[in-house]
């Protein structure tokens, strides 16, 4: 089924307010199965808007409106979809009874205008408005099928999660639902993936394998149509195998959690703990994994040393490690290795995490910007050291510093 969004309102074309009903009403249909080919916008105008109705109609099968269902004269999205399809308003009881309750009950009276509110168009189904006034209207008219919600956020989603999503289903009669599942990747780009796996994203067709990605981050949203669940995960099972065989190392997820929570699930499952010593992340590893809900049976906790003095006095780095012509400085493997170690046995941890490099924007220790190491030691092993490479401004680099560690954590972690 195609599908157009159609937001009303001339506050949208003005840039007053972003048009996210788009969004959120764009996601619901994806998860429908439903393939969204045009989002329109158009103003408070009948012309324009019986205009935007025919050209829909041309090029899809459902036309959902938001918007313009209010009780003021420019709210016209009832009345110019009546006119077009040559239906008449009727007025919806239920809706107007809880009107007249609303009103009373706050001792005003009620405008002649709010009864527009409580209007449906001729032949259409009613569409229980829970968190505001306007009643929704669906029908099918010519074939083609139309929806009509409120404009205001917080309305416009229960209506279209509750009896929208339900007409819609009943719409889709025996068209399958798509069902679709996020795989999570680490310690590898964008770019990288996709070429790892671009025979196979050129060449399925279903299920589909769509990469994305955020700063710190690759996905691959795997989906397909099926008649039902077991059906699905028979089919994105397979397709997930072709995928694992290839960059399996990367896939620490088949869900939708940052890497951070996954090391805490494993922490978890095998009772052990971590401790943090940060440098150039200023405390950005010990954040993400405390933002993972119950982490603290997990995270020991973290210190943050950024000048000499600290590393030394906290984590009992000698100064001869850090400062001299002969040392090798703040930024080395060797401190990142002691870092780590010495978190490790402070903390009484199972693993001991550290970061230590130049964010930038200015090289430090005549070393360049971007030059991370990072030591994972694990009680009973030998410590492993990490150099990166990393590119982006500070902030960017601090991230890729985070995850990369994280992502060396977790392999470890695996074992
Ligand atoms: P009301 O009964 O509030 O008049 P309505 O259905 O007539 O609702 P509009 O008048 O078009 O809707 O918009 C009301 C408010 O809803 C806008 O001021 C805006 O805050 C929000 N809104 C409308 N359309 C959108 C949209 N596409 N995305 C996000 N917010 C929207
Ligand atoms: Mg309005």
């Amino acid at each position: 089924m195609k599908a157009e969004i159609i937001a009303v309102g001339t506050e949208l074309l003005l840039g007053q307010i972003v048009n996210t009903n788009a969004q959120a009403i764009s996601q619901k249909l994806a998860e429908l199965g439903i393939d969204v080919y045009f989002q329109t916008v158009v103003g408070d105008n009948a012309a324009r808007l019986r205009q935007a109705i025919e050209i829909g109609r041309s090029r899809a099968d459902l036309l959902l409106f938001t918007g313009g269902l209010g009780p003021t004269q420019d709210d016209l999205t009832k009345d110019v979809l009546a006119d077009y399809l040559n239906r008449k308003l009727i007025l919806h009881e239920p809706s107007m009874k809880t009107i007249e309750e609303l009103f009373t009950s706050r001792g005003m009276a009620m405008v002649e205008s709010n009864r527009r509110q409580a209007l449906m168009i001729e032949g259409s189904e009613a569409l229980h408005n829970a968190t505001g006034l306007a009643v929704g209207n669906a029908l099918k008219a010519d074939g083609t099928l139309y929806m009509l919600l409120p404009g205001p956020p917080k309305e416009m989603k229960p209506m279209l999660e509750g009896p929208g999503q339900e007409w819609l289903r009943s719409m889709l009669g025996d068209e399958k639902p798509l069902f679709s599942r996020l795989l999570k990747f680490a310690g590898i780009g964008e770019s990288n993936l996709e070429a790892k796996l671009l025979d196979l994203i050129d060449g399925q067709h279903d299920p589909t394998i769509a990469p994305y990605a955020k700063e710190g981050e690759v996905s691959i949203r795997v989906s397909t149509k099926a008649a039902n669940a077991e059906e699905a995960n028979a089919k994105i099972d397979a397709t997930v195998d072709l995928i694992r065989a290839r960059v399996g190392e990367h896939l620490y997820a088949q869900e939708d959690i940052p890497i951070e929570e996954q090391i805490v699930k494993l922490l978890r499952r095998s009772r052990r703990r971590l401790a943090s010593a940060e440098s150039i992340s200023g405390g950005l590893f010990a954040e993400l994994v405390t933002n993972v809900p119950g982490s603290s049976g997990e995270f020991a906790g973290g210190v943050v040393t950024y000048t000499n003095a600290m590393k030394n006095k906290l984590l009992g780095i000698p100064m001869s490690q850090l400062e001299g012509p002969d040392a090798p400085g703040a930024i080395s493997e060797s401190t990142a290795k002691l870092m780590a170690e010495n978190v490790r046995l402070i903390a009484d941890a199972d693993f001991g995490v550290s970061l230590t490099g130049v964010a930038g924007p200015a090289e430090a220790e005549g070393k360049p910007v971007g030059l991370v190491y990072f030591a994972i030691a694990e009680k009973g092993k030998e410590t492993v050291v990490h150099t990166a490479t990393l590119s982006g401004g500070r902030s960017i680099i601090r991230l890729r510093a985070v995850k990369a560690a994280m992502y060396r954590l977790w392999q470890a972690l695996k074992e």
